[in-house]
């Protein structure tokens, strides 16, 4: 069987090294060319862009901001999954806020703004602690503005008087002060099977992902059910196929959505090694419509896995595979500042175990690139 990936970064690859393990050939596009190339290798392959959508069994994404184009002679093969709406809808925060209206799920309050004089309504309306974000083209904190006071109004006003707001408009939401962020992960199949993994507790820094931990500490059952709730009110109402993420804030015993994913997700990469199924083995299964896989932990209930990202940089000491349960991701790419380059997954029997050992791992990284590694090893040192 053959899947061709929109996108040639490290979640192609990585669904590529879980397909080959089935006998699915991965294939990925460039889309700075649309050239069809190897996802670990990046050698482009020896056909076109067309040969290789008629010869796939299956089209996906591994990223939500495929040109339109190319997302529409996809979709007019009838092999596109998850569907250009929903890959839309994760591409457009205006879109993405129409649907959580639509479907009735809680997320921030917010305003859609056109103008940048209506800046001034939206700090009447929601506050003057003011998150905006340009409503496409965003990712890891890029196209975001921040408004701590209103006397900020002015400054910002002309900083942003530059963008094309009728185009893109922003949308600004409500800086919210969450408990934490959340994600929940699952995958919808094309005959409707649905799976869901545990939830993960994210960690950003200058609003990047720095360490996912999943099970999230101190989930209650009825935590749990809302999270669920959430993602399948949202899978089904979207008709969705494939992997979605769902990154969530909590705020007391609520969840506020905060966007969706239409694809394999960051915070889900520790599945790679704690979870039966990963979530790019089970994105290929959806996408061909084969039998979704458990998304029991591996170890049993009790076992807990962390995701560290590696950011900006390659001076990572190797001998950290000496630490037991330890996993080194490597994407294979140029270092550049705030750049996903690599991850490693740990895996423990429990929280204290998992914070000993990311302890043991910071011996083996710079703070300076890991700025979260040590706080987050003494809260779960001490989670109960
Ligand atoms: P990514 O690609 O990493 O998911 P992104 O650029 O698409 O990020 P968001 O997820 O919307 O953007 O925001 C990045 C981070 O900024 C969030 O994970 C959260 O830490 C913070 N953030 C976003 N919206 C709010 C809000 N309304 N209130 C408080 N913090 C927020
Ligand atoms: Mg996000």
């Amino acid at each position: 069987m053959q899947v061709l990936v929109y996108g040639a970064g490290q979640l192609a690859q990585m669904m590529y090294l879980d397909g080959a393990a089935l006998g699915i050939d991965v294939q990925a596009v460039d889309v700075t060319d649309n050239s069809v190339v190897h996802p670990v290798s990046k050698a482009k392959l020896a056909c076109t862009l067309t040969q290789a959508v008629d010869s796939a069994d299956a089209l996906t994404v591994e990223f939500e901001h495929v040109p339109e184009h190319l997302l529409e002679q996809a979709e007019a093969s009838g092999k596109l999954f998850p569907g250009m709406a929903s890959i839309l809808v994760g591409a457009d925060r205006v879109r993405e806020k129409a649907l959580l209206s639509q479907l009735n799920i809680p997320n921030c309050p917010y305003q859609i703004v056109t103008d940048v004089k209506q800046l001034t309504e939206c700090v009447e309306k929601l506050g003057e602690r003011l998150i905006i974000k340009a409503s496409r083209d965003g990712y890891d904190g890029y196209g975001q503005w921040r408004l701590s006071k209103a006397d900020e109004l002015p400054q910002l006003q002309q900083e942003l008087a530059g963008l094309d707001l009728e185009k893109v408009p922003l949308v600004v939401e409500k800086m919210l002060s969450f408990d934490r962020e959340l994600s929940l992960i699952g995958a919808r199949s094309r005959n409707g099977e649905v799976v869901v993994y545990p939830l993960a507790e994210n960690l950003h820094h200058q609003g990047q992902l720095q360490v996912s931990v999943a099970p999230a500490t101190a989930c209650d059952d009825a935590l749990i059910r809302q999270a669920q709730q959430i993602f399948t009110t949202l899978v089904n109402g979207m008709d969705y196929v494939g992997v979605l993420a769902v990154e969530l804030f909590q705020c007391g015993d609520a969840l506020l959505v905060n966007e969706l994913a239409p694809r394999v997700h960051n915070s889900g990469h520790w599945t790679q090694v704690g979870a039966d199924t990963s979530q790019f083995e089970n994105h290929l299964r959806a996408v061909l419509g084969l039998p979704l896989g458990t998304t029991a932990n591996i170890g049993g209930d009790a076992a807990v896995s962390a995701m560290v990202n590696i950011i900006g940089c390659d001076d990572h000491q190797m001998a950290l595979l000496g630490i037991p349960g330890v996993h080194l991701n490597w994407y294979g790419k140029t270092v550049r500042q705030k750049r996903k380059m690599g991850h490693i997954n740990v895996t423990a029997p429990g929280y204290q175990e998992l914070g000993s050992k990311l302890q043991r791992l910071s011996d083996y990284l710079s703070t300076a690139h890991f700025p979260c590694l040590l706080d987050e090893s003494k809260r779960l040192t001490s989670a109960l």
